[in-house]
């Protein structure tokens, strides 16, 4: 590990004064690729706000994240920390004497809570300020807390509109996402699904920016309905169907295809069909968890007769309520119309998903962590009818972790497969052999009880 810390004193006030929410209007925003379709599609939408916003080239730069951390870190922070440090470098080799740290500002939200999420963007200052001149490189932070809101970073006229654009474009990309892992094991042509969802992501990148402004998502919903129509012809229907297998886990490993070594195009290849869970249901997730802390402040402020309080979380309640009924109406809408061109599988209620982790006593949301979206997804996976289920996650998370300890006596009751997949940077010779026996075990459960259509799940 480089030594950051012992050539430099850590500036503590720079984790407080140069992350935060930052105005972005004449700088460049870095936003780091998580999941491909999601971050080109914000970028986009971010653009079309009039913020120059840019994804960086993701996994280029591992061996300077490893460079600058111990090892002890979790992997994505591993990957981003080498995603920033790789953009640094090549922008410095193209600008030369031009380059000004201080023309960008890179996009790392953040999550409060147990794990460590919360401690990126501080670690990666650090590291940032070790080296010279890039403190003046500030880190835009987006917070859970306060439902990742966008006030401070965009001209106050415009918070409402991107943060809905900002929204729409995440449920855009999932189902771009589902569409891919839909159509791709039934293509009739190998390679067709993947060059065709490219160039949709291009396409719609170009919607948002131009109808994502003028809120005219109806017509960004034309748009998809057209996508899906054209993406059926690829579709073999001499193809029978396959093995349903469920995803769930650390949100960065199941979307970053090069951190989980494109673990869902594994599966295909020994015949599986993929639904993973979407980036949208942990957005909703933390305008949920917020609502719920506002009804408890506000419950409890109320018998304690303190009038002051009362009032303010009745306004973060009705506030956090307004985001999370416009996101589940904005989502519901989208799936409604792309459903009933294509069984695609649907999204879940984070009020449901409380509810089933209520009814079977494994958890309770006042734990917080994803584990309280993994678990009774799983349970969902179960209901639904999947063949198997797939637990991917950074070696040693902390919530998937839980999730693996809670689920697994599970399904070995229920007698449905399931596989944990801790990952970091190296090639686990028994990753493959693990993989195919997992699918062995998917295809004879699938053999001896075949899977429910998803076009007849209801909304859970
Ligand atoms: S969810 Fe897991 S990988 Fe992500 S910060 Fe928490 S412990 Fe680390």
């Amino acid at each position: 590990m480089k030594q950051i810390v012992q050539n430099k004193t850590v500036n503590f006030q720079s984790l407080t004064k140069s992350v935060g929410k930052f105005n972005l209007k004449n700088k460049i925003c870095l936003i780091p690729e998580m999941n491909r379709i999601g971050s080109y599609l914000l970028a986009a939408t971010f653009r079309g706000f009039g913020i120059n916003a840019r994804v960086m080239d993701t996994y280029k730069g591992l061996e300077l994240g490893n460079e600058y951390t111990s090892g002890k870190e979790c992997y994505p922070c591993q990957i981003t920390t080498g995603d920033i440090l790789y953009f640094i470098k090549k922008e410095k080799e193209k600008l030369g004497g031009r380059f000004n740290p201080g023309d960008y500002v890179y996009f790392m939200p953040e999550a409060d809570g147990p794990c460590r999420f919360g401690m990126y963007n501080k670690y990666q200052r650090i590291v940032l300020d070790s080296i010279d001149g890039l403190d003046k490189l500030k880190i835009a932070s987006l917070s859970t807390q306060d439902g990742y809101s966008l006030d401070g970073i965009i001209g106050k006229a415009q918070v409402k509109d991107l943060r809905k654009a900002s929204y729409f474009s995440v449920v855009v990309a999932d189902i771009l996402d589902r569409l891919l892992w839909r159509i791709r094991p039934y293509e009739k042509v190998p390679g067709t699904t993947d060059r065709f969802i490219e160039k949709f992501m291009h396409i719609m990148g170009s919607a948002f920016e131009t109808l994502g402004p003028v809120k005219k998502f109806d017509m960004i919903i034309d748009k998809i309905e057209e996508i899906i129509e054209q993406g059926k012809t690829i579709i073999d229907t001499d193809i029978p169907s396959k093995p349903l297998i469920g995803i769930v886990g650390e949100i960065y490993l199941r979307s970053h295809v090069h951190a989980n070594q494109d673990l869902i195009r594994i599966l295909e290849s020994y015949g599986a069909e993929v639904v993973n869970a979407s980036i949208a249901e942990w957005v909703n997730y933390t305008s949920y968890g917020n609502l719920r802390a506002a009804v408890t402040g506000l419950k409890m402020n109320l018998r304690q007769l303190r009038p002051g309080q009362v009032k303010k979380y009745l306004k973060k309640m009705i506030s956090f309520k307004g985001d999370l009924f416009y996101q589940e109406y904005r989502q519901k809408q989208v799936y409604k119309r792309v459903t009933s061109v294509i069984d695609l599988a649907e999204d879940h209620k984070v009020a449901n998903l409380e509810k089933i982790l209520t009814q079977k006593d494994l958890l309770t949301f006042d734990i917080g962590t994803e584990a309280c979206l993994s678990i009774p997804g799983v349970l969902k996976y179960i209901q639904d009818g999947f063949n198997g289920v797939v637990n991917v996650y950074p070696f040693t998370c902390m919530p998937s972790t839980i999730t693996s300890a809670i689920v697994k006596p599970l399904m070995n009751k229920v007698g449905i497969p399931y596989l944990d997949t801790p990952y970091d940077e190296s090639l686990q010779p028994g990753r493959e052999a693990a993989l195919r026996t997992f699918m062995y075990q998917a295809q004879n459960h699938f053999k001896r009880y075949g899977r429910k259509n998803i076009r007849n799940r209801s909304r859970v």
